[in-house]
């Protein structure tokens, strides 16, 4: 299974479902009768709360993948030998 977008999991969060063939955008309350209706919905209507909520995201993300990195990064810093060609 792929890995979720930011968007994507958005998307699903705010994707309400009220009983069978009844989906709600959290976002205005709007009824649709699939989840990809609402899906392009929050795309097409809500792209301001969607960007703005994976920008949030990358940056946890960025915080805890710096937090994973190795102390010693400094042996990455490799001189590199000029090629010639010919
Ligand atoms: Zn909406």
């Amino acid at each position: 299974m792929p890995e979720l977008s930011e968007e994507e999991a958005l998307i699903q969060e705010k994707t309400i479902k009220e009983e069978e063939e009844k989906y709600r955008c959290d976002l205005c309350s709007k009824r649709f009768k699939g989840p990809e209706f609402v899906n392009k919905h929050i795309r097409l209507k809500h792209p301001d709360v969607l960007a703005e909520s994976a920008a949030v995201v990358r940056r946890w993300r960025m915080r805890t993948h710096r937090a994973t990195v190795p102390a010693d990064s400094d042996s990455l810093c490799a001189p590199v030998a000029p090629q010639h060609a010919g």
